[in-house]
């Protein structure tokens, strides 16, 4: 596996936003006719304008650790069919996910003891990448909340290689 430099920290990323954005035209006002939303991790190998070679509104992003369909996610998803208009969804985990590697009940009581309560949500680790994406459709497809009739297909993101594997429901 080859190393990336990375970027120092948050004062070097807002310096060169700054240096970008004097650089560019504007930008649209309003994109209109977006059909889809890219769930996936917030793992930062993943560049999803880079894997699906994407254009200024061709898809919304929601992102968190793991790929996991939260409740969130599906509010995020239901704005984005309900008011936005989107009717299609791809679910991205990925190879060598860190929430492969999460004790969800380890996790709990070093928060626990370090913070003196545990926290209302779920780390939501996961074992197996493929059956992780298969809960998360099964979790959207119970959703009473997204439209009838939209689409969610599931894939897992290869992070060594860059190939897509799609995941049967
Ligand atoms: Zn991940």
């Amino acid at each position: 596996m080859t190393s990336t430099p990375v970027a120092r920290g948050a004062d070097e990323l807002v310096e060169r936003a700054r240096t970008v954005h004097s650089a560019r035209g504007p930008l649209p006002e309003r994109v209109r006719g977006t059909r889809t939303v890219v769930v996936t991790c917030m793992d930062c190998r993943i560049m999803v304008e880079d894997v699906f070679a994407l254009r200024l509104g061709e898809a919304y992003v929601i992102r968190n650790a793991g790929a996991t369909v939260t409740d969130d996610v599906l509010r995020s998803l239901t704005v984005a069919q309900r008011l936005l208009g989107t009717s299609e969804i791809l679910l991205i985990a990925h190879t060598d996910c860190g929430m492969s590697r999460v004790d969800d009940g380890a996790l709990v009581e070093r928060l626990r003891e370090e913070c003196g309560s545990a926290p209302a949500w779920s780390p939501a680790g996961f074992v197996d990448v493929r059956e992780h994406v298969r809960a998360g459709l099964r979790r959207l497809a119970s959703s009473p909340h997204l439209v009838p009739g939209s689409t969610a297909c599931g894939f897992v993101y290869d992070v060594e290689t860059g190939a897509l594997e799609e995941v049967a429901p």
